[in-house]
């Protein structure tokens, strides 16, 4: 009987999202930053293609007005972003000592054991879900791509290939499962669907289980100017604020919260369902709250504020670009991740301003960066042309960057950090 207000709850949010506000269907007014046209972050090309258009789509972000949740309208479907998706978490190793200690963490703070029953939702690679496996926990992940999950099963984690949502939920649910922890890393943020993701988390969680997500915070995005962290498979930006009036939407409350410090600035929130009084609120809910109010977070003047923010980051990545030109300079970049496609791209940059520039992941070198058609090298060209600046573009590691390339220094070289403002060291 439960289930079935839940389903209908959900039906009716989803009618209402149906041509507005992802959450709450309001129409969507406001322009939070429009970046122009771009292509998928992370679609570089081989030289075979680079005779070939390439698909551009919007990234203009709103803020609704009703529930100020900042998002992006659906311009590419889903299923053509994440079926095959080429990231595999494994392969960053700070990425799988934070998973690590977030299953120590878990394990003790909520007494998981032998009987208990972990899911993660877009569970990648089973990068994280491994080591509940490694304690006997058992574990199941859900994740959409298939050739992603297949790495996950040969590592010994049970994975499911499909979209998570309510009829997900509910088959499980009939067939006897639910979950004692369920948890969902940097997945908050590209589901289309909200109310149906969230809706079957209600669905999937224990009476008593605990619920944890992890994605980036609007509120640190802004603080830090991290405007090239916008994608089209980013949909949505949240803040505490709303974030926890869609769980109460769904019957489910956030009783704690941690700021990480991963990419860029994240939220660890903990939900439970609303009706299980076992769980108290930790004084961390209203604490963050409260920040958020008095930083602005209900007023739109706060989010409007940001696009002219971004603009003046393009102006004056343009004018030290232009300048260092006209003095006859060579630049360089260091890095091909996705942000800096949305940079590049934004700022219109090509090979006119950025020579070349080099990743050291095998896959990407020899292929060229989505939009902008800017070459990727080894990091050895750097040595091999002695540019006079070395643009860093995955600036979130740019102290690791420069410690090691702090060879260019020998011929007179100078990083240029673009974000959060331009910065040349
Ligand atoms: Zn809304």
């Amino acid at each position: 009987m439960a289930l079935k207000v839940e389903e209908s709850n959900v039906q009716d949010l989803n009618r209402r999202a149906a041509s507005g506000c992802r959450f709450c269907g309001a129409s969507l007014h406001h322009t939070f930053v429009d970046l122009g046209m771009s292509p998928l972050c992370e679609s570089y090309l081989s030289a075979d293609e680079l005779n070939a258009m390439e698909p551009f789509y919007p990234l203009h972000v709103y803020v609704c007005e009703q529930c100020f949740l900042v998002q992006l309208e659906e311009y590419v479907s889903p299923a053509h972003i994440f079926t095959e998706y080429a990231y595999f978490s494994s392969y960053a190793d700070t990425w799988l000592q934070h998973a690590r200690s977030y299953t120590e963490l878990m394990t003790s703070r909520f007494g998981l054991h032998s009987s208990s029953q972990v899911v993660e939702v877009a569970s990648n690679d089973g990068y994280l879900l491994q080591y509940f496996v490694a304690q006997g926990i058992p574990a199941l992940g859900i994740e959409p791509a298939a050739n992603v999950a297949k790495v996950a099963v040969e590592k010994g984690v049970p994975t499911l290939v499909e979209f998570f949502g309510v009829t997900c939920a509910q088959r499980l649910v009939a067939a006897g499962q639910q979950a004692d922890l369920l948890l969902g890393n940097n997945v908050l943020a590209q589901v289309p669907d909200l109310n149906d993701f969230v809706g079957g988390l209600k669905i999937l969680l224990k009476p008593h289980g605990v619920l944890t997500l992890e994605f980036p915070h609007l509120m640190r995005l802004m603080a830090g100017n991290q405007f090239d962290t916008i994608y089209h498979e980013h949909f949505s930006y949240f803040s505490f604020i709303t974030v926890e009036k869609i769980f109460a939407a769904h019957g489910l409350t956030l009783f704690d919260v941690e700021e990480l410090s991963t990419h860029g600035g994240s939220l660890r929130i903990y939900a439970r369902h609303s009706e299980d009084r076992t769980k108290p609120v930790c004084p961390s809910v209203a604490a963050l709250r409260r920040d958020e109010e008095e930083a602005g977070f209900t007023q739109m003047a706060c989010y409007t504020a940001f696009a002219e923010q971004v603009k003046a980051t393009k102006r004056a990545l343009l004018a030290f670009l232009i300048d260092a030109k006209r003095a006859g300079k060579t630049i360089a970049g260091y890095g091909a991740p996705g942000k800096g496609n949305t940079l590049l791209n934004y700022c219109g940059i090509r090979t006119d301003f950025l020579d070349y520039t080099v990743d050291r992941n095998p896959y990407k070198q020899g292929k060229f960066l989505p939009g902008t058609r800017i070459p990727i090298y080894h990091p050895d060209k750097i040595q091999a042309t002695q540019p006079d600046y070395v643009l860093i573009l995955p600036w979130n590691f740019k102290e690791e960057i420069m410690q090691q390339l702090a060879y260019v220094r020998t011929w007179g070289a100078q990083f240029v950090v673009p974000i959060p403002e331009v910065n040349v060291v």
